[in-house]
C-alpha cells in the first residue's frame, strides 16, 4: 500500500470540524424547511423516522460520555491544588474566582429572564411532552446533594450533582495524599493521580471521536426539528446568540472593571494590555491551549512567577464565567423553547449547578456544551433521546462554536484578572513592570 493512498473520507475527516457542524445545522435547516413546505399540515413526513434515529445516536452518545467526564475531570482538577499552596494566595484567588463565577451565573440568568429567549417557539418533535423532574424543596435538594450510594450515584440518570459532591471529595482527598510526607502514601497517591489523569485525558479523546460524528448528528436533529416546526425557530437561536455575547460584554466590564477599578487599574488599559490571551481564547476556543500565552502576559504585565504559576493553571481549569453566562443563558433559552419556563427553585438551581460546571469544565473547546446538558438534566428537564428537551439543546449544540468562542475569551480574562488583582493585593507586582507593558508583543 502506498502511502499516499487517499483515505475514502479524508474529505470528511481532513476537513474543518466547525464548518462540518456549520455546514450540518444549515443543510439540517434547509432540508427539515423543504419538507415543512411540501408537507401538508398535519400529513406524515415518511423520511423522517429515517433521518432521526442520527440524531438520537448523537444525543445518546453525549450522554454517555458525560459522567465520565465529569468525574474524572473534578478528581484531576481538584488534586492538582496542592494543600501547601493554599495559603493566603490560595484563598484569595479561590474566593475570586467562586464570587466572580457566581456573580457570571446571576448575570446570564437575569439577561436572559428580561430577554425571554425562546419563548413562544413552542417547539415540537412529534413525540411526548416534556418530562419533568418532581419540583422539590431547595433544603430537599441540598440534602440530595449527598449520595446515599456512590455507584447508585453514578449509574443514576440525573444524579450527577451527587458524583460532581463526590469527585470534589476525592479530588481534595487525594491533593492532601499527594503532599504526604510518607513515601509510601505519597506514591500510591501519584499513582491514582496518574490514572484519574489518564482516564480523563482518554475521555476527552472519545469526546473528540463523538465530535467527528456531530455534523452528522446535528444535521439529523435539525431536520426533525425544521420539519415540524418550520423555518420560525431560526430567530430565537439568534436571540440566544446576542444575549450571550451581550452577557459577557457585561462580566467584562462591570465585573472584571470592578475589581481592577477597585485596585486602582484601569480597565481598559488592562483589556489592551490582555489582548493577546483575549484573541487567542477568542481564536482556539480553549483556555487550556491559551494558557502558555496567558502566563507569558501575567509575567509581562509584572505579576510575580509564584503567584500566576498557581492561579492560572487553576483558573483555566475551574474558573469559567464565559461558560457560565452561556449556560444560565441556554438553559433559560431550553425551558422556554419546550414551554416549560423555569420556576424560581429551578433558577436558584441553575445558579447553583453552573457554578458547579463551571468548575467541572475542563478548558478545551466545546466542553461547556457538553456540561450543559448537566445543567438541564440537574434542573430537571430530561434530554432523552427524541424528546423536543434533545432537539432544543441541539439547536444550541449546532451553534456552540460561535458561542464558545466568546466564552473563551472572557474565561481566560476572568483569570488573568483574578491573578492580577490578587498578586497586587500580596504586593507580589511590579506596577513599573505593568505600566511599561503595552501588550503590543508577548515575546
Ligand atoms: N472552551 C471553553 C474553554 O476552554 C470551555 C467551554 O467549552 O465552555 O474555556
Amino acid at each position: 500500500m502506498s502511502q499516499a493512498k487517499k483515505g475514502l473520507f479524508d474529505w470528511y475527516f481532513k476537513s474543518n470540524l466547525l464548518v462540518r457542524i456549520m455546514i450540518g445545522l444549515i443543510l439540517g435547516a434547509i432540508v427539515g424547511g423543504v419538507l415543512a413546505a411540501t408537507t401538508a399540515p398535519g400529513e406524515k413526513i415518511k423520511i423522517l423516522p429515517y433521518i432521526v434515529p442520527f440524531g438520537d445516536a448523537f444525543i445518546r452518545l453525549l450522554k454517555m460520555i458525560i459522567v465520565p467526564v465529569v468525574f474524572f475531570t473534578l478528581v484531576v482538577g481538584t488534586s492538582s491544588i496542592q494543600p501547601s499552596r493554599l495559603g493566603r494566595v490560595g484563598v484569595k484567588i479561590m474566593a475570586y474566582y467562586l464570587i466572580t463565577t457566581f456573580m457570571a451565573a446571576i448575570i446570564g440568568l437575569i439577561l436572559a429572564l428580561i430577554a425571554r429567549p425562546g419563548m413562544g417557539v413552542n417547539l415540537s418533535v412529534g413525540t411526548g411532552e416534556v418530562k419533568l423532574a418532581a419540583n422539590k424543596p431547595i433544603s430537599q435538594v441540598i440534602l440530595e446533594l449527598i449520595p446515599e450510594n456512590v455507584f447508585g450515584a453514578f449509574t443514576n440518570n440525573g444524579m450527577i450533582l451527587q458524583v460532581i459532591f463526590f469527585a470534589l471529595m476525592v479530588g481534595v482527598a487525594l491533593a492532601f495524599l499527594r503532599d504526604s510526607k510518607d513515601a509510601r502514601i505519597k506514591n500510591a497517591a501519584e499513582t491514582v493521580y496518574a490514572f484519574f489523569d489518564g482516564f480523563s485525558e482518554a475521555m476527552y479523546l472519545v469526546v473528540r471521536w463523538i465530535m467527528q460524528y456531530a455534523p452528522i448528528g446535528v444535521f439529523a436533529l435539525m431536520v426533525n426539528v425544521f420539519a415540524l416546526n418550520g423555518p420560525k425557530v431560526a430567530g430565537p437561536l439568534i436571540s440566544v446568540v446576542i444575549v450571550v455575547y451581550v452577557g459577557l460584554v457585561i462580566q467584562a466590564v462591570f465585573v472584571y472593571g470592578g475589581f481592577l477599578t477597585v485596585n486602582k487599574m484601569n480597565p481598559f488599559g488592562f483589556f489592551k494590555k490582555a489582548r493577546s490571551p483575549m484573541l487567542t481564547a477568542f481564536v482556539t476556543r480553549s483556555s487550556g491551549g491559551t494558557l502558555p500565552i496567558t502566563m507569558k502576559t501575567a509575567d509581562n504585565m509584572g505579576v510575580s512567577r509564584g503567584v500566576y504559576s498557581f492561579t492560572l493553571p487553576l483558573g483555566a481549569t475551574i474558573n469559567m464565567d464565559g461558560t457560565t453566562i452561556y449556560q444560565a443563558v441556554c438553559a433559560v433559552f431550553i425551558a422556554n423553547a419546550v414551554g416549560s419556563p423555569l420556576t424560581f427553585s429551578q433558577m436558584v438551581m441553575v445558579v447553583v449547578v453552573c457554578v458547579l460546571a463551571s468548575i467541572g469544565t475542563a478548558g478545551v473547546p466545546g466542553a461547556g456544551a457538553i456540561m450543559l446538558l448537566m445543567v438541564l438534566e440537574s434542573v430537571g428537564l430530561k434530554v432523552e433521546t427524541g424528546s423536543v428537551i434533545a432537539a432544543a439543546y441541539a439547536m444550541i449544540f449546532g451553534i456552540d462554536a460561535l458561542l464558545d468562542m466568546g466564552r473563551t475569551c472572557i474565561n481566560v480574562t476572568g483569570d488573568l484578572v483574578g491573578t492580577t488583582v490578587v498578586a497586587k493585593s500580596e504586593n507580589e507586582f511590579d506596577v513599573e513592570k505593568y505600566n511599561a507593558y503595552t501588550g503590543a508583543d508577548i515575546a
